[in-house]
């Protein structure tokens, strides 16, 4: 993080409160997920916003699941959440749920009813919704408005018991039908769902708000700082609303422009669709903007930190480019990734004045970013190696530095070599590259005076293995799929994934670890998948390289 940063408006606010004392200089966020989906890059840029700002101020963080809608909830996605916020690298301090607060949220809901601010409603959704007025003209009273508090206090022990069908009865809180902000207009506070909870069970058949859970939960608690997205900031009123009449902690709600990247969808009711319809292989899709699927491409906890702290944060809405983040990785794995050799599309090459049978071995640095390469690694070599199919012109340009008939290049950790011939196969495509190597130009004690322009990757054609390697491309095809006429699954980019099933890797790479980023030589950055068995590698691409091709061929 840089320090040199001027303070965004949220740590201003805080410097603020701890200047005046106010909560006696204490810091305390929480990040409340509802647990119907996986985490998503947005909720990342949330997750690192509360937990970092708290650690600033020496304060801490809870985390709390905003479980009140028992039927979209599950605890598959409440351990993904868990598992997702610890690799990114932080700490909660208290594990919560909103349906702890089951009780005293509904002791919370009798008390505004005893002081005549809360009514049960027992008009249909069409006729709250009609007598609810629009935004330029007030709403009417419904007659369960005028219902007395005895009245008020049985229904609503009633709706508990579970007396009433789901949609039959609500309850409203009681506050001004011609407020310009729709949110006052009474607002539903509880509502009658006869439905299983993935934590209270049967136990109960009514369940509160949004805006009323979310408000008490943050007071309960005593949040001082309650840090929510800008389409909250209508509800802030209604937020402190419930607080003043209920005199409970004043919590604070503080909002912030939500992350917006384009090229993807970010919302876990869109990502659900495109895994329940079998757009994608599964919530941890590569290709999917899930903590999971990034952390599956390879993206690393640093790089989506560094990702969030470099968008900032904002209170206007805005698109950011993918490209940031596949900039922040790429810092990343520069600096971190070991280097390898894999050709993706092989074509033989032979070189003729090298012994038959004959093997030697190479080495490798395996991160020459880090100061004494971090290791090395042994890379065999021996007479018939493998190229990549572009390495090689039938006819070269005249700025094309690597092989074709007379050209010199440097083969990457081992000797310099001249094609001399070509073969072509029945169909008329190049099947075999001939070549000649110049024994004294062994990469580290290279006494040839040979200067080649080129340098090319390889692996050799006895010792390397077969792996299965993914490439992805964006996820979709425009921009802001969610902005687009139709359906957003109709902007789905068909070629998000190409399988290369028969790529052959340098067998060093049998040895790979999850969770390690590999620069594959002028190929990217890649890493292991879950779906690798004993023998058979697949290696995500998480990023493609910068053009780095120039620099490349500058070394041996
Ligand atoms: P979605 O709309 O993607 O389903 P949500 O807001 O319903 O997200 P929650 O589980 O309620 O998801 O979100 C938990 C926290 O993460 C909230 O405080 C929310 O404001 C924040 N959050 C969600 N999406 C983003 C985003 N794109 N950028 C920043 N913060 C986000
Ligand atoms: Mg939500």
């Amino acid at each position: 993080m840089s320090e040199e940063r001027s303070l965004n408006f949220l740590e201003e606010i805080i410097e603020d409160d701890i200047r005046n004392g106010k909560n006696g200089g204490r810091v305390l966020t929480r990040f409340p997920p509802e647990p119907n989906g996986y985490l998503h890059i947005g909720h990342a840029k949330s997750i690192c916003l509360n937990f970092g700002i708290a650690a600033k101020y020496n304060g801490k963080t809870n985390l709390r699941f905003d479980d009140t809608n028992p039927t979209t909830e599950d605890v598959e996605y409440v351990d993904s959440i868990k598992k997702d916020i610890q690799w990114l690298g932080f700490k909660w301090d208290k594990e919560l749920y909103s349906s702890d607060y089951f009780d005293k949220l509904y002791d919370f809901a009798l008390e505004l009813i005893k002081q005549g601010l809360a009514y049960v409603e027992d008009g249909s959704a069409e006729e709250i919704a009609s007598a609810k007025g629009t935004p330029t003209e007030p709403g009417k009273p419904t007659p369960s408005r005028s219902r007395s508090i005895e009245e008020n206090l049985q229904l609503f022990r009633e709706m508990k018991e579970g007396k009433y069908p789901d949609g039959a009865m609500v309850l409203r809180a009681k506050i001004d039908l011609a407020s310009p902000n729709m949110h006052l207009r009474d607002p539903l506070m509880y509502r009658i769902k006869h439905a299983h909870h993935h934590r209270t069970g049967d136990q109960w058949c009514i369940y509160p708000m949004y805006d009323f859970a979310h408000g008490q939960s943050d007071s309960l608690e005593e949040i001082t700082h309650s840090i929510c997205t800008l389409e909250f900031v209508p509800h802030r009123p209604l937020y402190e609303w419930f607080i003043q009449k209920l005199n409970n902690f004043p919590s604070k709600q503080y909002e912030f422009a939500r992350l917006n990247m384009n090229y993807t969808v970010m919302s876990k009711r869109k990502l659900l669709q495109l895994v329940n319809e079998n757009h994608v292989s599964g919530w941890d899709d590569p290709r999917m903007p899930t903590i999971s699927g990034l952390r599956r491409r390879g993206y690393t906890p640093l790089s989506i930190r560094n990702f969030s702290e470099r968008i900032g944060v904002a209170r206007r809405e805005n698109l950011i480019d993918l490209s940031l983040l596949e900039f922040c990785i790429r810092e990343d794995l520069n600096k971190s990734a070991w280097r390898r050799m894999a050709v993706l599309e092989p074509l033989k090459l032979v070189i003729s004045n090298y012994p038959e049978g004959q093997t030697e071995v190479m080495e490798g640095e395996n991160n020459p970013e880090m100061e004494g390469g971090d290791g090395l690694r042994h890379i065999p070599f021996s007479s018939e190696l493998w190229i990549e199919r572009d390495d090689f012109m039938e006819e070269p340009s005249k700025k094309y530095f690597r092989l074709g008939p007379g050209l010199m290049v440097r083969l990457k950790h081992a000797y310099i070599v001249r094609c001399d011939s070509f073969v072509k196969d029945e169909s008329g495509n190049v099947s075999e590259v001939h070549c000649t190597y110049i024994p004294e130009s062994r990469s580290g004690t290279d006494t040839s005076g040979i200067h080649v322009k080129g340098t090319i990757h390889w692996v050799c054609a006895k010792s390397a293995q077969t792996a299965e390697i993914r490439l992805y491309d964006r996820l979709f095809r425009v921009e802001d799929p969610s902005n687009e006429d139709g359906d957003f699954k109709d902007y789905i980019n068909p070629d998000s994934l190409t399988v290369i099933s028969n790529a052959f890797v340098e067998p060093d790479l049998m040895n790979a670890e999850a969770g390690r980023g590999y620069q594959f030589i002028r190929k990217g950055y890649f890493s292991l998948d879950s779906d690798s068995r004993p023998g058979k590698p697949v290696f995500n691409r998480t990023v493609t390289l910068k053009d780095t091709w120039a620099k490349e061929s500058q070394k041996s």
